[in-house]
């Protein structure tokens, strides 16, 4: 009788790179015979791999691994692992307070998931799996990619720069580059294999290679990439404002694959706010960057982060940062609500501000900001932009849906001519503050 397949589900929460991890973990498993299924019902091994940059993912997830209870008490066999940033800062909480989880791996053990997962099926024991510091690079393990057309290749791990407000250098250390020749030739292969967009990923991208002494920087990470024929677009982020510079800016001018989208997170448009959340720029410096930035590449898109509600904000503060967002029109915007993470030095600052000011703030800021992106949107109406078809819109099986090089989410409707991965030029007809539609051209 053949055996049958062991299979995993995973859970992932928070950014791209945890996205990406969450790739990697599923290539380790593979190599011991699990398969992934979307089932949660069918899986024999559970992974939640966790984010806690806000205390609103963290209630989610502390949500979600309470409800696993009722899981193992039907099934006492399964695996439930909780993995990542969470599983980082907080692993004697989980341990203690969820008895039913088998494993907790923080972000530095990653790569150790198939020993651990052993582990586990021997003892049956709860496995705790937290190094306080990361190696200097992890061995690679194996990859499954979710995507077949874009892929993440993460170019450096860690950040050094300690923001008041992020918990994100606490859990995933210090700067650490991978070798531009490792980087380089894991996107040879996915040409290879067929992908045609790949998004370099780290917390900082501009201050890649600061941390080795292979004197190599960002802008020769991005030009070695450009040689690679296979690929057709090259994104990255994130960019920290302080760290971009000319070089980096002219190789992107100078590119024909880097896509001219720069998101730069700004966070406030206030310069106390910007000193006390420890930036390390000034709104009058992060201006002459984007200046410099549209004199060089006119039709790039610009978006950003902003934090609303940071310790001491007030109202002042707040009218300066619409009227920062007024003057540089961005593209688009992800607004947050400042959240209070302990270990950080903001999280003890005096006059934080309440939920109810920040959540009306955050409305100001999202009202304008998203008549802002309309007006932008608007202004492509009439004319063709070339999109990357990426697959069937999520909504509507009818339409294909795909990315301008400036990361704006275009649908249209599907001819049948269209091939998933390749370039086609759509004409647009209508502008939504998210996604623009057309049709193939
Ligand atoms: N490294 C990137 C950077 O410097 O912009 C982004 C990393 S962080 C995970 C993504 C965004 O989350 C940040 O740009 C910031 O706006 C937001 N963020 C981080 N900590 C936060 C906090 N405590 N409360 C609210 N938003 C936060
Ligand atoms: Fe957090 Fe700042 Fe590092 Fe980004 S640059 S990960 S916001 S500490």
């Amino acid at each position: 009788m053949q055996e049958q397949k062991k299979l995993f589900y995973t859970e992932t929460y928070g950014c791209q790179m945890n996205l990406n991890d969450s790739e990697r973990l599923a290539g380790q498993l593979r190599t011991i015979g699990y398969e992934e299924t979307e089932n949660v019902d069918k899986a024999d091994l559970i992974l939640i791999n966790t984010c806690c940059v806000r205390e609103s993912a963290e209630k989610k997830i502390h949500g979600r691994i309470g409800e696993m209870k009722r899981r193992k008490l039907i099934n006492p066999n399964i695996i439930i692992g909780v993995v990542g940033c969470m599983a980082q800062k907080d692993k004697d909480k989980i341990m203690k307070k969820f008895p039913h989880v088998n494993l907790v791996m923080g972000t530095h053990n990653t790569h150790q998931l198939v020993e651990l997962i052993a582990k586990v099926e021997q003892s049956r024991e709860p496995v705790l799996a937290v190094w306080d510091q990361a190696e200097r690079l992890a061995p690679d393990v194996p990859t499954v990619r979710k995507g077949q057309i874009s892929a993440w290749v993460p170019i450096m791990y860690g950040c050094n720069n300690f923001c008041t407000y992020c918990i994100v250098p606490y859990v995933r250390g210090r700067e650490r580059s991978r070798p531009l020749d490792d980087i380089v030739a894991e996107i040879r292969q996915l040409g290879i294999d067929g992908f045609k967009e790949i998004t370099l990923l780290g917390q900082n991208v501009n201050s890649y290679g600061k941390d080795s002494e292979l004197q190599t920087d960002f802008a020769d990470l991005l030009q070695a990439i450009d040689q690679i024929d296979t690929i057709a677009r090259i994104r990255y982020m994130t960019s920290h404002p302080r760290d971009m510079n000319d070089k980096v800016i002219d190789t992107i001018k100078n590119s024909k694959k880097i896509c001219e989208h720069f998101h730069l997170p700004v966070q406030s448009g206030n310069n106390d706010i910007l000193e006390r959340m420890n930036r390390g720029y000034t709104t009058e410096y992060y201006r002459q960057l984007v200046d410099k930035i549209r004199q060089a590449i006119p039709n790039a898109s610009l978006t950003t982060d902003l934090i609303v509600g940071f310790p001491g904000e007030n109202e002042e503060h707040v009218i300066e940062t619409l009227e920062f967002i007024k003057t540089i029109r961005y593209d688009a915007a992800y607004t947050f609500l400042y959240s209070q993470r302990s270990g950080t030095p903001a999280a003890k600052y005096p006059d934080q501000v309440s939920l109810p000011e920040k959540k009306a703030r955050l409305n100001q800021l999202m009202a304008i900001q998203n008549e802002i992106s309309l007006q932008i949107n608007k202004q492509l109406v009439g004319s063709s932009v070339e999109v990357l078809v990426e697959g069937p819109s999520k909504n509507d099986e009818n339409k294909l849906m795909g990315r301008t090089r400036t990361n704006k989410i275009v649908l249209w409707e599907k001819t049948g001519t269209e091939i998933i991965g390749g370039l086609v030029n759509i004409q647009i007809d209508t502008a939504q503050t998210w996604v623009l539609k057309g049709r193939l051209i």
